[in-house]
């Protein structure tokens, strides 16, 4: 599976040409119209220029909400960690559970109050929530004594930010509460600056109001923290031990006063690429609404990116992007996908496919504090609604490392109904061995046979015993040419419904109606010489657990059902119970072999034949696609054997030949 340079999109290749082959493979880039290129050098760089702010024993957490900002919450928490990171921040309880299902095991923190709702997805992912008042902490501490957790939590104090949080002169009394119950952990306490990158006096009246809180409650809790990134740098304090660092990691400043304090270089770097060159005469108008006339004779570009992309719309003429390392300005509106610049002052021919830098640069007029200052918006707010459609690069040490979809295209398996889950696994099988015929042939074999029904819940057996007796029959009429045997199968398993079946085919293509059927607990294939009838084929005993169950036969079509029911069965539904059901029927001696199915899904099996007196010697071949079973010979008799914990796929089976 190689795939060659022409398909690979070239502004990326070109970008970063000492690609390994492995690389190559990874990044299929030949449809991106517009990318994310995030610099993980870059974003280390302001980790430790930020650290400088920091006293030594300090430890930060890394804000990873709304996707890190739309850098990618998993890459960028994975980074911060090998940074030092102590514990993340996310917005809500899904954030946190993404970043637990990829693998990150430090503590994460919601920062914004919990909703009741979130409670469970908390406790299932080991969340740290921020509780603000007492019902809720008092609810948290029953569900998580009721599963047997303790969870920590956080407060947060309201010093003057006016949003969520305690109120100053309530959080004493409140901790103090939440300090009782059981349960949950009083594991931090902090606030948040309203001004921290622009008003130093009112930061210094909030870090007041929250030392005098921290005098007065009874215990102080491992972690307490207090500066987002902008305080950190502007608001130093003695008290805190954990800073939270959200913007200017991703460098971005959030006042031009910083810019004197600290170096920072921005992370994300949203490029695409010209799509098309055209020309206006003076007079003519560019866009929607022709808000744009041309002063003059100009030539301007198409680039692939409107506001559905994350360029917002208020850039329409304002913003400029970069082309040739020329800045082009925005002429005319913004569209949902597309946007025209002015290109008459770029000094080299401008050619569709050509790279553009919309934003995020080093170039200080792409920069996105520039950017949002031209039309008032919010550098948060650009950053985190950019590259709706874009997939994102990192880079370390210069070199392309991953591609990535955005967060909320991520794959999680429960997001899916049945259906739609049952293409995605046929895709994915596709994509991992390159061949789609390959992928419905495993798709079908594997899944379909064990689920049958799409979302049909698998029960499967576990301590399963076949064992098959042979003898010689006491009837005239059919000794010497056939054996007599005895079969016993007991199993547990899910009791679905008041009856079950046992059928019996004399060819198998009758016989294969009742592998589709989850009602049928046993299935024998009866010699072409004998006809499926009450004496060819019986049940000796039939029981769920100590029950024996009654059973009545029927002939449909040439086949012989028999169902086994018990007035009590009912009683049982949904437990697991043993099933055993005790057979006697006739084999041909000219057959010469005897195969034995696993049909359904089986943990631990013991598979044996007993032919002492009756043959001299067998063989056997068993047919495991999970692994080998141990086979054990004793005199007249052979055992096959899995391990408990093992698990048997349907169409495992034996042959015994004799
Ligand atoms: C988002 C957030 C931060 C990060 O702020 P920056 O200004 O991006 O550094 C810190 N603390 C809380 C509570 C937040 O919600």
């Amino acid at each position: 599976m190689i795939y060659f340079h022409s398909e690979l999109f070239s502004p990326l290749f070109y970008a970063s040409n000492s690609l390994s082959s492995v690389n190559l493979v990874m990044i299929r880039t030949k449809s991106e119209r517009s990318w994310i290129e995030i610099s993980l050098d870059h974003f280390v760089h302001n980790l430790r220029e930020l650290q400088r702010f920091m006293p030594e024993k300090a430890s930060f957490m890394q804000i990873v909400k709304a996707d890190a900002y739309g850098h990618g919450a998993v890459e960028i928490a994975r980074e911060a960690i090998q940074q030092g990171a102590a514990m993340l921040g996310v917005a809500n309880a899904d954030e946190g559970k993404l970043l637990r299902l990829q693998g990150i095991q430090v503590p994460i923190l919601i920062l914004s109050p919990s909703l009741m709702e979130e409670i469970p997805i908390i406790l299932k992912y080991d969340l740290t929530p921020t509780i603000g008042n007492l019902p809720f902490g008092q609810i948290l501490g029953r569900v998580a004594r009721e599963k047997g957790k303790i969870l920590p939590f956080h407060v947060n104090v309201d010093t003057g930010m006016g949003r969520s949080g305690i109120r100053y002169e309530e959080a004493e009394a409140l901790i103090r509460e939440l300090i009782l119950v059981q349960g949950i952990n009083f594991d931090g306490l902090f606030t948040h600056y309203a001004a921290s990158e622009s008003d130093p006096e009112y930061s210094a009246y909030q870090l007041s109001q929250f030392k005098k809180l921290l005098a007065k409650i009874p215990e102080h809790p491992p972690w307490i923290h207090i500066a987002n990134s902008a305080g950190v740098v502007n608001c130093p304090d003695d008290v805190s031990n954990l800073s939270r660092l959200g913007l200017l990691s991703y460098g971005i400043y959030t006042d031009p006063s910083l810019c004197e304090k600290v170096n920072l270089k921005p992370v994300m770097t949203f490029k695409s690429r010209v799509s098309s060159v055209n020309r206006v005469k003076k007079g003519e108008s560019v866009g929607y609404n022709r808000t744009y006339i041309a002063p003059k004779e100009i030539s301007y570009a198409i680039v692939p990116v409107g506001y559905a992309d994350g360029y917002d719309y208020l850039l329409s003429n304002k913003g400029t992007l970069l082309i040739h390392d020329s800045p082009c300005p925005v002429i005319g509106k913004i569209s949902m996908d597309m946007t025209a610049v002015d290109i008459s002052s770029v000094p080299k021919e401008v050619r569709p496919g050509d790279e553009v830098i919309v934003f995020g640069d080093e170039h200080t007029k792409v920069r996105v504090e520039s950017l949002c200052r031209s039309y008032h918006g919010s550098p948060y707010e650009l950053l985190c609604q950019t590259g709706r459609r874009a997939r994102r690069f990192y880079f370390r040490d210069g070199e392309l490392i991953k591609a990535r979809p955005l967060a909320r295209r991520e794959f999680i398996s429960s997001d899916y109904e049945p259906d739609e889950l049952s293409r995605v696994i046929e895709s994915a099988i596709g994509e991992k061995t390159g061949n789609r015929d390959i992928a419905r042939l495993i798709f079908d074999t594997v899944l379909q046979r064990l689920f049958r029904e799409e979302s049909h819940p698998l029960f499967h057996r576990h301590q399963f015993y076949h064992r098959l007796r042979f003898s010689e029959p006491k009837e005239k009429s059919l000794a010497g040419e056939y054996f007599l045997i005895d079969t016993e199968l007991s199993f547990r398993k899910q009791l679905e419904r008041n009856y079950f079946m046992i059928a019996c085919a004399g060819n198998e293509r009758e016989l294969e109606k009742y592998f589709r059927r989850d009602d049928v607990e046993y299935r024998w294939l009866l010699d072409g010489s004998l006809r499926p009838d009450d004496r060819s084929f019986t049940i000796t005993s039939v029981r769920v657990n100590d029950l024996d169950l009654k059973y009545e036969s029927r002939l449909s079509g040439s086949c012989l059902e028999l169902i086994c029911t018990h007035k009590d069965l009912h009683n049982l539904l949904g437990k697991q119970v043993r099933f055993t059901i005790n057979t006697r029927t006739y084999y041909p001696k000219s057959s010469h072999q005897l195969t034995v199915y696993v049909t359904g899904l089986t943990r631990g099996a013991e598979i044996s034949v007993d032919y002492d007196g009756v043959l001299p010697s067998m063989d056997v071949i068993p047919f495991f696609p999970g692994g080998q079973p141990e086979i054990r010979r004793h005199k007249g008799s052979i055992h096959l054997i899995t391990p408990e914990k093992e698990w048997l796929l349907p169409g495992s089976g034996v042959v015994f030949a004799f």
